[in-house]
């Protein structure tokens, strides 16, 4: 029997977990145990308080290539899904969506374009109703059509797809990884603990992204808006909320809601949308990104076990995590680990 432990129950572990122990058993291997092993889950994981819209964002160093790859693999899956009978339960909604750059010598990121649904710059005169009552103008746009997937939907979808396929849960927090891949009964030991790397690795590359956002009731929001300025308000629409954002701030620690990033997020919002004035709100929520030089995926062999990290996704852990998982598996099955494979 091999045993992998999969460390961390966000987005990236459940999703490795799930992409393992749903390999093998396409390949009828049945002796292969899975087990998640995590201090918090669902809703307590940073994806928990996110829109979950796709699109590749604050990766920092991260390549390009393998962004495009890794996000590909992401609407793929998520394509999959909104085809399939799952599609309310998981949380997947297909949506148009704006990007919008205010600097006049870089129009909108848009590496991706050929992923999400029919890409087309903003013409001046679409452009311009977006800078009604604004001072500082937009200059380029780019409006498409991709996929929300809000992990306090995702996330439990998986999880139960991981349970019911024989997968493991077991709720721990791994303080020495050291010990934890020597002393444990695990062949495999898959690393997605995101921010707790920095600790559990001392890894000196990794640092907070604090973002603050306001939910909202607004039922007749079916278009999500971003401005892409770096001070930038965006406003997207999950299934039963409004998630309005939002704030970027590297190394900031603190997971208190601030009284002034409400105010900005706020105002901003309505800057973009003026009918957000009339709307219920919800509550607001603070969560710290895993942000890192760039991603962590790679692994190292520990006498006869495995390592395997896959952490560090910063703003767009939901975006990666499937095309992670596809790289999580390749790892493992590169490894050839031992006659048991
Ligand atoms: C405001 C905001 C909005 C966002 N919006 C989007 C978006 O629209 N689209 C998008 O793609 N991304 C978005 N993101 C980014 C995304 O949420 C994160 O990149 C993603 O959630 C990271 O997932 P993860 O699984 O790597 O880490 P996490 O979700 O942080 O999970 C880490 C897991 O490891 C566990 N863990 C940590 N240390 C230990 C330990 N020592 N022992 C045991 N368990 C441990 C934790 O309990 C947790 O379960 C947003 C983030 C924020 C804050």
């Amino acid at each position: 029997m091999m045993k992998v432990a999969v460390i961390g129950a966000g987005v990236n572990g459940v999703a490795s977990a799930l992409k393992i122990l749903e390999h093998y058993q396409a390949e009828k291997r049945l002796n292969v145990q899975v087990s998640i092993i995590s201090e918090e889950f669902t809703p307590n994981t940073t994806g928990d308080g996110s829109a979950g819209l796709w699109g590749p964002f604050l990766l920092s160093g991260t390549e390009k290539s393998k962004i495009y790859q890794w996000s590909k693999s992401m609407h793929n899956f998520l394509e999959k899904i909104w085809l399939s009978e799952d599609a309310g339960e998981a949380g997947v909604c297909l949506l148009p969506c704006v990007r919008l750059s205010t600097d006049p010598n870089v129009s909108v990121e848009d590496f991706w374009r050929d992923i999400v649904y029919g890409a087309v710059d903003l013409t001046p005169e679409q452009l311009a109703v977006y800078n009604k009552n604004r001072d500082v103008k937009f200059t380029s746009g780019l409006s498409f059509v991709t996929y929300t997937s809000e992990p306090l939907k995702l996330l439990p979808y998986l999880t139960k797809r991981f349970v019911r396929k024989g997968g493991r849960v077991e709720q721990q927090k791994v303080t020495d990884l050291e010990s934890f891949v020597r002393d444990s009964p695990y062949d495999v030991i898959v690393n997605c603990t995101g921010l707790g790397s920095r600790q559990l690795l001392n890894d000196d590359n990794m640092y907070a992204v604090r973002g603050q956002v306001s939910r909202i009731k607004a039922n007749w929001v079916f278009a999500a808006i971003l401005d892409e300025s770096d001070d930038g308000n965006y406003i997207i629409p999950n299934t039963e909320s409004v998630v309005l954002g939002g704030t970027h701030q590297e190394k900031d620690y603190n997971t208190k809601v601030s009284d002034v990033d409400k105010r900005f997020i706020i105002d901003g919002c309505r800057r973009l949308m003026p009918g957000l004035v009339h709307t219920q709100h919800l509550f607001d929520w603070v969560g710290l990104r895993p942000g890192r030089v760039q991603v962590r995926l790679e692994s190292e062999r520990r006498g006869r076990k495995l390592l395997i990290h896959n952490y560090g996704h910063g703003g767009s852990g939901v975006t990666l995590c499937e095309g992670c998982a596809d790289d999580v598996l390749s790892l493992l099955l590169a490894a050839k680990l031992n006659s048991k494979l």
